[in-house]
Parts: structure tokens; sequence; C-alpha cells
């Protein structure tokens, strides 16, 4: 359509280990992979650019508590838990970013350390859409990291959640996404909350 910029799909980290039942489980975040694979659906009968992102830690990483990080072991390279969770839509027309490989990194943002940002410019693409788990890490670094390298940023609410370590994290990403420019689409409250 004329005018209309070239956009991506940008899933964020819908990883067993970020699911319930996963060692850094999201309260209900495997509700969001029914809208997610909507979205993937839509946008690869489009002929869009879908990516997913995952957390792809070594054993080994400042990144988990018992390296002096802050977290329980998730994510580890070759894992069950780094695995995508099995009702993620699979397809050969996705692009697999991996994260948090480096063991100083935490890999919250998908453009950290990885090469997203020039497949995206490649592909001539404009506008990313970005949702997944979870809302006050991943995503909202995700989100921060696009609007900051000048992508025009849709975070899609109804397809995130959060972690809520302090429980108005996930309300807090939510600002601090719009204050950076993203337009956030969908139900807000859902992305924030763990209910
Ligand atoms: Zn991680």
């Amino acid at each position: 359509m004329p005018g209309e910029k070239k956009k991506a799909l940008i899933v964020v980290d819908v990883q067993n280990d970020f699911c319930p039942g996963g060692s850094l489980a999201v309260a209900h975040g495997d509700e969001v992979i029914a809208p997610v694979n909507q979205l993937i659906k839509e946008f690869l009968d489009r002929g869009e650019p879908v990516y997913k992102t995952r957390d792809w830690h070594p054993p080994q990483t400042n990144h988990f508590a018992a390296y002096g990080g802050v977290w329980p072991f998730h994510c580890v390279q070759n894992t069950e838990g780094a695995e995508f969770h099995p009702d993620l839509l699979d397809d050969p027309r996705i692009t697999i970013i991996s994260k948090g490989i480096d063991d100083t990194a935490d890999g919250y943002s998908g453009f950290d350390g990885t090469n997203l940002a020039e497949l995206l410019h490649e592909q001539g693409v404009q506008e990313i859409w970005v949702g997944g788990l979870a809302t006050d890490y991943c995503v909202k670094e995700t989100v921060i990291d696009g609007a900051r390298k000048g992508f025009k940023v849709k975070a899609l609410a109804d397809t995130m959640r959060a972690v809520n370590v302090n429980p108005d994290d996930g309300a807090e990403a939510i600002e601090q996404m719009k204050s950076v420019g993203a337009e956030i689409v969908g139900d807000a409250s859902r992305a924030a909350s763990v209910t």
C-alpha cells in the first residue's frame, strides 16, 4: 500500500523457562502464545518478516545469581528450558535471534549483541511490532532499543505479560515504552499485571 511502512514482527523469548513450569516462569506467560501465533500467521501470509528472539545463555554467566547476577538458571543453551514453547508456531521463514550468549551479557534486548538491526535494515523494515516475555525486561528493552535505533515501534500489550518483581514493574515498563515514543496497542493493564 502506498505510504505504508514495511513492518516486521518480533516475538520476544516465548521459551519454556519463561512459561508456567519453567525455571523463571512468568505468571500466565503461556497466554501470550495464542495471540502471538495469530500475528505470526498474518505476517507470514503477507510475506512480512517474523523474528523470534531467545535467551541463549552459557551455563556460567554473570547473569545468573550463582555467578554474581540476579536470576536463577534459565534458558541455558541446548537445554529444554531454552527451547521455544512447543505451542509457539514454527516456520522455516522465521528468523531466530539468540541473545545473552556472552558470559558477561544480560541480553535483555533483542538488539543487544545481535545482528537484528542490520537484518531489519537489509529488509527495508521501518516499523517493528513487539510482543512476548516479559513486559518488564526483554520486551521493554527490545522496544526501547528499537525506538532508539529509529524504528517506529508498536508494543503489543495483548501479547505480553510481566514478571513484576516489584508490583508496579509492568506498569512502569509500559510508561517507559511510551516515553521513547512506542505506541502501546491493546490492553496495557493486562501487559502490566500478573493476573
Ligand atoms: Zn536471561
